[in-house]
């Protein structure tokens, strides 16, 4: 039997962590997979899924800038892809359709209760972005009982769309960037901003943090570390990057494919070890 094929899609991709992680839940299972990088620009991605499909590919993850494409090309989405209005998973069907899945909340939803033991219900949240991964973790934190979820966007139009996909005023709503100084603290602040990929630092109030309060940063590594580091000095109780969501996302993944649930936490404390 020809070994399975799954990849990782994104531009630039060489970063990726994603084969890593893959190949080493396949030795839990004793599953020998191939699993690469694919660098495709915007124009050549749609063109590039559909030959990995045909030349035997299973499934694939997808990452900046695809997301959207991913999901526009799928023949059929899950709730949660459909919801976000993007997918980062491809899983090809039976029938040779392609199905599409967002598992970016969930796993960070996952991460946060699971891993970090923090129970959400009753949280008032700052979710900082309204790009893909923002709206990827606004209906779960939702569903993981946060109390209220302030939205803030650089540009307030994406900020504001997601609040109206999400239809609940009383709980879901946005604010304008230049008000973060005065709309309090919260108990649970997401910073789902590509800032810091970016290199650039936030320039937040330490007034947001509030007593009990809980930062996660999506991005991880070095690109974490100014907001994680303004976390610690406003006092933040727990500051966590976005590796373990990048791990809880990866078995979403891997479960979708092979129908076997990976052990996540040798694979997250290996990867820490590199990551510090
Ligand atoms: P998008 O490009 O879709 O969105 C980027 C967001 O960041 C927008 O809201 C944008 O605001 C905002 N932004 C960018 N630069 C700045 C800045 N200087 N100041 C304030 N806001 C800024 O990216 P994604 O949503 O897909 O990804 C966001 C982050 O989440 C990335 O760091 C990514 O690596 C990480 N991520 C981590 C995952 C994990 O598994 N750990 C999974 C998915 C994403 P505006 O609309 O104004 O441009």
């Amino acid at each position: 039997m020809p070994t399975a094929q799954f990849a990782v899609f994104g531009h630039p991709i060489s970063h990726s962590l994603s084969p890593q992680i893959h190949h080493a839940f396949g030795q839990q299972f004793g599953i020998e997979l191939e699993y690469r990088a694919i660098d495709a620009a915007p124009e050549a991605f749609a063109e590039a899924v559909r030959r990995f499909f045909l030349d035997g590919g299973h499934g694939a993850n997808v990452t900046l800038p695809h997301k959207a494409a991913a999901f526009a090309l799928a023949n059929q989405r899950s709730e949660s892809a459909i919801r976000v209005g993007s997918a980062n998973v491809l899983t090809l069907q039976g029938d040779g359709t392609l199905a599409a899945h967002n598992t970016d909340g969930d796993g960070m939803v996952r991460d946060i209760t699971e891993r970090h033991s923090t129970d959400l219900r009753g949280h008032t949240a700052l979710l900082l972005g309204a790009g893909g991964a923002a709206r990827g973790v606004a209906w779960h934190l939702l569903d993981a009982g946060v109390a209220t979820l302030t939205i803030v966007n650089r540009s307030p139009e994406p900020a504001d769309a997601l609040a109206d996909a999400i239809g609940d005023p009383a709980r879901a709503h946005t604010r304008y960037w230049h008000d973060l100084a005065d709309i309090g603290s919260f108990d649970l602040i997401i910073n789902a901003t590509s800032a810091g990929v970016l290199g650039t630092a936030l320039q937040l109030p330490f007034s947001l943090v509030g007593a009990r309060a809980l930062c996660y940063d999506l991005s991880y590594g070095a690109a974490a570390g100014s907001f994680l580091a303004w976390a610690k000095t406003a006092g933040a109780r727990y500051a966590f990057d976005g590796l373990g969501m990048l791990v809880e996302t990866a078995a979403d993944a891997f479960e979708l494919w092979h129908g076997k649930r990976p052990d996540t936490d040798p694979v997250y404390h290996a990867l820490r070890q590199q990551f510090g």
